[in-house]
């Protein structure tokens, strides 16, 4: 579009300042034209619009204010301040009628080479009171502010856009200064001509600014509740045509792909229901009744089921595969190691004992022969349910008449691996389990285009499993402790992290300690050990010795983490605990408390840690990021303590790690987010969501008038993804 001689694809050079050495910095950084320049923005804002002086703020603040709040001062002094531990840097500024302080306690040596007397700075923080009754602001952000802008600095008192420079312009004298004009300029002559991305009715009932007004106000925006307003707008954006690609994505799979019908035989399910030795709880009930439906439907089964640990996953697989099985079509069922598919394997043959069903079990570690017979079982329709790791999908073993893939334990599989398998599953009813603990708003976002079901409540006779954390030095008394329960019939895990980068010294680490163990303060207990080095039929047998009671103790690396279900184990011994992420903590403690007992989780770790924690237990929603980058591990610990629920603990783990770090949409093939942050715009996402899916299932073509924006946006700058997403 072109507007008295202005297009957004004009080049920079349009500019008054910009000519064609300029052009060349700017196209370095990837921008060459005007369109490109209005999406550079700026990374923070300068708040100058308060104008207000120091004791204005020392009255507020007086007053209980603690909001941020932007002082302009000039640097009188600066002390650097030792105490007999601690170290403080102290800067003093007047402004107008008065004077305040900044203060920093930490990176003193970055920051003392700043702030030379008779240097203006705008400070922004939350700032407080000393006893002296000092203003003083401890940590806060501050800009350098050049002469000609102090000399400005009354006279136009806007909230200023601060962009990053990089090397490429400050070698071509554009400055601070000379990048906020030509911006200026830019979003003055050019941002009329953006297109509105959204259909009008979204944009009014979602009370977003306009798509242009947005772009100005990321710029300059008039003030604060407008720069809130336009990254409100480009979050909604962001989300909404994300989830505008995942319902695309659904909607192709629902409508193109036919599914098999299945009948379901209720006689023979419900004489299985009767079977089982306890009732199957309303969670488990409800999360079926979903999955029936899906199988009697036309389209096709691809739900995936999220419980915690130990909420009964595998008797919903079951049941599924049984319904499938009993039509005539076979089911495989993967789980991410051959110690839990072979553990499923017994726990199927046993249940299923009475029901005319060919369970397999087709692993790397049977012979040759086995895994011949095997091989022949599932190409004749022997086999009824197959059960293996991944090599299932992949080492092309051939089905006649695969039904249903159940994969267990999903999040345990790798990014490629899973992309792997459901691509191979694609035309198949697939169930999806996991653990994973992922707040719920978010799953449904995450796992995109499949359906979702939660299994939100454990088995009735769980009592929560009781955790503390210890230090080593009670380490004798913990090993007393299990002496103590064993003779009560406990067993116990004893958990050794992956320590070393290689896996030879790992391995040495874990044996050292059984035998360090098993001969000394646990002598008088049985005591096995499991690794993951360990032949498979080794690693067999070791579990089904401790499954069979044969061992009180077990000694293991993290190879028990997914998935094992051993009732009688109802005591776990961490090692090393802060070296585990918190989903990886919640996995092992899961192992525990699987059955009515009081189950005990005892984390370990250096003492000095376990004086910290007593330190801080404060809500970490109050910490500083620096605070909680430092003190990740103890945070996690602390969380294991206070909350038995995956749910609780998904929500700590995603502040503490990141939603990309928890999500990596990169690897997924789903756009990337510059403004939305899954953690925090939970509400916004929700919302987006519910958009994009209406949108989308009213018109999945999106060929209407009305969701011409969408389309247009789509084409534009989605191209990649939808590509990806296999909906072009
Ligand atoms: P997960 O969801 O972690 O895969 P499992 O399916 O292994 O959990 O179940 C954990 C334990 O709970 C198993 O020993 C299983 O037999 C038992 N269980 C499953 N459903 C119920 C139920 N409705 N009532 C009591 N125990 C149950
Ligand atoms: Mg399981």
């Amino acid at each position: 579009m072109t507007q008295n001689g202005f297009s957004l694809s004009d080049p920079v050079t349009k500019l008054a300042s910009v000519g064609s050495k300029r052009a060349e910095a700017f196209e370095s950084l990837g921008i060459k034209s005007i369109r490109d320049l209005l999406f550079y923005f700026p990374h923070r804002h300068l708040n100058r619009l308060t104008d207000i002086n120091s004791s204005q703020v020392k009255k507020y603040v007086a007053n209980d204010y603690d909001g941020e709040v932007t002082l302009w001062g000039i640097v009188i002094s600066k002390e650097l301040i030792s105490y007999s531990k601690k170290k403080v840097f102290k800067v003093a500024f007047k402004d107008s009628n008065g004077s305040f302080e900044c203060v920093w306690f930490q990176s003193i040596n970055f920051f003392k080479d700043k702030f030379n007397t008779g240097e203006s700075y705008a400070i922004s923080g939350k700032p407080t009171l000393t006893r002296y009754n000092h203003l003083q602001f401890a940590h806060p952000e501050f800009d350098k502010i050049s002469q000609d802008e102090t000399a400005s600095y009354k006279s136009d008192g806007k909230i200023l856009p601060v962009y990053s420079l990089p090397a490429a312009l400050k070698k071509k004298n554009i400055g601070d200064i000379g990048l906020r004009n030509m911006m200026y300029e830019a979003v003055e002559n050019y941002t009329s001509l953006l297109d509105e991305s959204l259909p009008v009715n979204l944009v009014k009932a979602n009370r977003l600014l306009p798509f242009p007004e947005a772009i100005r106000n990321m710029h300059f925006p008039e003030n604060q509740e407008m720069l809130k307003q336009a990254i409100r707008r480009l979050k909604y954006d962001e989300l909404f045509f994300f989830e505008v690609l995942i319902a695309l994505k659904k909607s192709k799979i629902k409508k193109e792909i036919a599914g098999t019908v299945y009948r379901v035989d209720k006689n023979i399910i419900n004489r299985f229901i009767e079977s089982l030795p306890f009732e199957l709880t309303d969670s488990q009930l409800e999360v079926l009744s979903e999955i029936r439906k899906d199988l009697e439907s036309k389209h096709p089964l691809n739900r995936l089921v999220q419980g915690d640990v130990g909420s009964g996953k595998t008797m919903v697989a079951l049941i599924t595969m049984l319904i499938v099985v009993k039509n005539g079509y076979q089911a495989a069922l993967m789980a991410p190691t051959e110690i839990l598919a072979n553990q499923h394997y017994i726990t199927l043959t046993k249940l299923l004992n009475q029901f005319d069903v060919n369970v397999t079990l087709l692993t790397g570690g049977l012979s040759g022969s086995e895994k011949k017979q095997g091989n022949e079982d599932v190409k004749s329709n022997n086999a009824d349910i197959v059960i293996g790791t991944h090599a299932l999908i992949e080492s092309g073993v051939e089905f006649s008449n695969l039904g249903l893939v159940v994969i267990d334990e999903q999040h345990r599989f790798g990014v490629a691996q899973r992309a792997r398998l459901i691509d191979k599953t694609k035309f198949t009813d697939t169930l999806i389990m996991t653990a994973t603990p992922i707040p719920r708003t978010l799953s449904m976002s995450f796992y995109g285009d499949l359906d979702v079901s939660v299994i939100d409540k454990p088995p009735a006779n769980r009592k929560p499993v009781r955790t503390v954390l210890r230090g080593e030095s009670s380490l004798d008394n913990i090993y007393k402790f299990i002496i103590e329960k064993a003779g009560e019939g406990y067993q116990s895990y004893i958990v050794f992290p992956l320590v070393e980068e290689s896996e030879k010294i790992e391995l040495k680490a874990a044996m050292t300690h059984y035998e360090e163990l098993s001969k000394n303060q646990l002598k008088s207990l049985r005591v096995g050990l499991l690794h993951g080095k360990m032949k498979w039929n080794e690693k067999e047998e070791r579990m089904k010795k401790f499954a069979n009671r044969e061992y009180d103790v077990l000694i293991s690396t993290t190879v028990i983490e997914v998935g094992i279900d051993v009732p009688g184990a109802n005591i776990i011994l961490i090692n090393d605990a802060n070296r585990f992420g918190l989903s990886q903590l919640h996995q092992l403690r899961g192992r525990v408390g699987r059955g009515a007992e009081q189950a005990y989780c005892v984390l370990v770790t250096k003492d000095e840690y376990t004086i910290l924690h007593k330190k801080m237990t404060f809500d970490f929603n109050y910490l500083s990021p620096k605070q909680i980058e430092k003190n990740k591990a103890i945070l996690r610990l602390n969380a294991m303590v206070k909350f038995t629920s995956g749910f609780d603990l998904s929500e700590i783990d995603l502040k503490l790690r990141g939603p990309g770090d928890m999500f990596s949409t990169k690897q997924s093939g789903m756009p990337e987010f510059r403004f939305a942050n899954l953690a925090e715009d939970t509400a916004l996402l929700v919302k987006a969501r519910e958009d994009a899916f209406s949108v989308v299932n009213d018109d999945h073509k999106l060929k209407s008038s009305e969701n011409k924006s969408i389309r247009k946006k789509l084409t534009e700058s989605y191209q990649k993804n939808m590509e990806y997403a296999g909906i072009g």
